[in-house]
């Protein structure tokens, strides 16, 4: 049987990796500019991570685990999602204290075990940045401000801001009796996440997906009027701050997101060229999170965005970024392959991107250079060596030079 990796995994091949390579990089440079750190944490931690950070009744925590038991007896998952992992190291190595600002980044594969279909898989990349200690509004129109950002740099095109406030433990009771008593007997016509959701987390039943769900909820009214003085003015003022920038946005009365933490701001960039898995990133506050770790109370906000929902609308505009080859030597003869050697090694530690060739057959080392896609090629044959030259030749224009082998590395930086 021909082995293959395992559903709703895949390879990421050479030909599409230059299009990771600008997501990270420019992401990484933004990150900086906006003074966020980088934290690398394990791929798994303690489940107990996840039950208590995400919450036992979403889907993520009911479904979606790869959980596992190791051969000392502990129960660990793959990282579902980045936020909780970030959480466990604030508070494990104290770094409201230990560091300077407390904002931070990571990237790296997540898993859920969810159906895999375009724009979803098992295992995922996401990048993400977490602001801790932060009850100010505009931390909240920052992060927002960051992923537009990142995405403009991409040149990315239309994409749109949705925003909403989920309202927070003095609201919340509110806007979940609301939902109830607006439903009321209906909710046995709604689908049987509806129903499961009635007693646990009516608020989830605001943002599902299904065409019969949707109908009974169009009637009601917006939740927002259900809450507390603190919500709305937080809110309003996040939507001033994004205002200030330039940053347009919709409102979503029911835009609310699957993990259980989130309080007051939640938000999504989406882009309608995505089909049904149209959230490129998602994000919002999370005030209660680092408490139900085991830390003091610390408000915070962030987003993660999709690394390969991201590569799929990079590539309808670009194919890759270019990153040839600058050289390819063609040495004709032992002795010169030897001595190309050393050439191409010297020219690597000098920053120059380069190939050697393999036969002496300079018609097939040709073909191969073009396929590389090289800019020169330098020929070097036994002649070319008695008299300590190379030949170099532009591959775009044909034109072909002699050079001193003793200039080479220069001349091929000057290029
Ligand atoms: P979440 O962690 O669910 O808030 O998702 C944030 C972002 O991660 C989404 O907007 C997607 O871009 C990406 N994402 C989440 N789940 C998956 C998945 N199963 N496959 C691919 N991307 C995903």
């Amino acid at each position: 049987m021909k082995l293959t990796s395992p559903r709703g995994t895949k390879d990421i091949l050479p030909d599409e990796i230059s299009l990771w390579h600008e997501i990270e990089q420019v992401s990484r440079d933004l990150f900086d500019r906006y003074n966020f750190d980088e934290i690398r944490t394990p791929i798994f931690e303690s489940t107990e991570l996840f039950t208590r950070g995400i919450g036992d009744n979403t889907d993520i925590v009911e479904k979606e685990m790869y959980t596992f038991e190791d051969k000392g007896g502990r129960s660990l998952t793959l990282r579902p999602e980045g936020t909780a992992s970030i959480v466990r190291s604030y508070l494990e190595h104290n770094l409201e204290h230990t560091q300077t600002h407390t904002k931070f980044y990571y990237s790296g594969p997540m898993f859920r075990y969810e159906r895999p279909q375009a724009g979803r898989f098992r295992q995922f990349h996401q990048i993400g940045v977490e602001h801790l200690n932060t009850t100010d509004p505009i931390s909240d129109a920052e992060v927002i401000a960051l992923g537009i950002h990142i995405f403009d740099e991409l040149g990315l095109p239309d994409l749109s801001v949705t925003i909403n406030s989920v309202g927070c433990p003095t609201c919340r009771p509110v806007i979940e009796e609301r939902i109830k008593q607006f439903l009321g007997d209906s909710i046995t016509k709604l689908c049987g996440d509806c129903q499961r959701r009635y007693n646990e987390q009516p608020l989830r039943i605001l943002d599902c997906k299904k065409e019969t769900c949707r109908n009974y909820l169009s009637g009601m009214k917006d939740i927002r009027s259900s809450h507390c003085q603190e919500c709305r003015d937080h809110f309003e003022a996040v939507l001033e701050y994004l205002d200030v920038l330039g940053v347009e946005f919709n409102i979503d009365p029911k835009l609310v997101r699957g993990l259980d933490y989130y309080t007051r701001t939640t938000f999504e960039i989406v882009s309608n060229k995505l089909g049904a898995q149209n959230a490129l990133c998602g994000g919002g506050r999370y005030d209660y999170l680092v408490e139900s770790l085991g830390g003091k109370h610390t408000p915070a906000v962030g987003f993660a965005f999709g690394e390969e929902r991201t590569v799929m609308l990079l590539k309808d505009l670009v194919e890759t970024y270019e990153n040839a080859l600058k050289v390819y030597m063609i040495p004709l003869g032992q002795p010169q392959r030897c001595k190309c050697f050393v050439l191409e090694n010297n020219l690597r530690r000098a920053g120059v991107k380069c190939e050697l060739g393999t036969t002496d057959n300079l018609k097939a080392q040709f073909k191969k250079a073009d396929r590389m896609k090289a800019q020169y090629v330098l020929i070097f044959g036994e002649e070319e060596a008695e008299r300590n030259i190379g030949i170099l030749k532009n591959m775009k224009t044909g034109e072909q030079t002699e050079v001193p082998i003793t200039k080479l590395e220069k001349t091929i930086k000057g290029l």
